[in-house]
């Protein structure tokens, strides 16, 4: 199939960097910063210093190398010394922004009068303002690092006495999921779109509560139909259990972060492994860049091989056309997140 190179690419996942602060070399593109000696070398940090020579550091070089001409940014993490306005500035690509449903809960809590209810109704209030502002694409949600994605119906009384008992949010169980499914109701009566934290990706997330499978008994309430759900990171090394879920549900989405890049030198496996129940037309590419902008453009490079691949031996086997092929692929890297967040078309 052809070369994929000439297609833009919308990066569905990803957090802002400081241009200004590059990361200590040893930093570089690793997915989490060693304690030990720094023995290890990755061979995507290998391969990402070999492509891309002179490029180092240079944003719109490498954004434009890889085609990527938009973002949507998860403000939330990490810390920078400057605004998002300041970012959107800056970042070589049209930004768009996602408002974390916890700092929502973190803001209404704060007005505590006591009653959950009075709290929820805030966080009602707080998440239909955010979205009708303009100033957001949709919500992202990291109840998986906090109370876990096993997200049981609303139990007033206990989210009442976690309150009067001043315990906080993230560590209640019921008073978490209390509040964030009135977020969760506001978004689906308005048809935005909603992402969840799934799989690997934080140390303090234990193993038994990464899998997205725990989204389960959330995703199968009718009231939830309304809202537009991303799996991100594909779940990994969930992938089963996300492709399953974003094939059984007509409104979950899936978003390819941790494949790409950091499951290089496997990612064309890893994306026949998803691809193996996940419709194509729901899956999205993302980076979960941060820190240099190396990491958005390496995602969005082996993204592209990747897809060319993949795509190229099912076009071989007779399975599709080469242009049904290059219809899944931009769908895959651009329109299907254009049609999400809005960008142009
Ligand atoms: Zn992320």
């Amino acid at each position: 199939m052809d070369d994929l190179a000439a297609i833009p690419v919308i990066d569905g996942h990803c957090h802002p960097f400081d241009p200004a602060t590059p990361p200590r070399e040893e930093d570089w593109l690793r997915f989490e910063q060693p304690e030990g000696d720094g023995v290890g070398e990755t061979l995507l940090r290998m391969a990402a210093r070999a492509w891309a020579g002179g490029r180092r550091g240079d944003a719109a070089a490498l954004f434009a190398d890889a085609g990527i001409v938009g973002q949507v940014v998860d403000p939330g993490w990490p810390d920078l010394p400057f605004g998002m306005d300041r970012y959107a500035e800056m970042a070589p690509a049209r930004v768009k922004l996602l408002q974390r449903i916890e700092h929502l809960c973190d803001e209404a809590l704060a007005a505590d009068d006591g009653d959950v209810r009075d709290a929820a109704e805030r966080v009602r209030h707080l998440t239909l303002a955010a979205l009708a502002s303009g100033r957001f694409a949709g919500l992202k949600s990291v109840i998986a690092y906090e109370t876990g994605l096993d997200i049981q119906p609303p139990n007033h009384e206990r989210a009442q006495e976690a309150l009067t008992a001043g315990l906080p949010r993230r560590q209640s169980k019921a008073l978490n999921e209390f509040l964030a499914h009135t977020a969760l109701r506001a978004a689906a009566e308005t048809g935005a779109v909603v992402q969840f934290h799934t799989g690997i990706g934080a140390r303090f997330l234990p193993a038994h509560q990464e899998s997205p499978w725990h989204l389960l008994g959330l995703l199968e309430q009718a009231w939830l139909r309304g809202a537009r759900v991303v799996i991100l990171h594909a779940g990994f090394p969930h992938l089963t259990a996300a492709g399953r879920l974003v094939g059984i549900f007509p409104n979950v989405y899936c978003d390819l972060s941790m494949l790409f890049p950091y499951s290089y030198p496997a990612c064309s496996a890893r994306l026949r492994e998803l691809l193996a129940f996940a419709p194509p037309g729901r899956l999205i590419f993302g980076s979960d860049g941060c820190f240099e902008p190396e990491r958005y453009w390496i995602a969005a490079k082996l993204a592209k091989q990747a897809l060319a691949e993949v795509l190229g031996d099912l076009v071989r086997d007779g399975a599709m056309t080469a242009s049904d092929a290059l219809r899944l692929a931009e769908g895959m890297l651009y329109d299907t997140s254009a049609r999400l967040y809005e960008f142009p078309r």
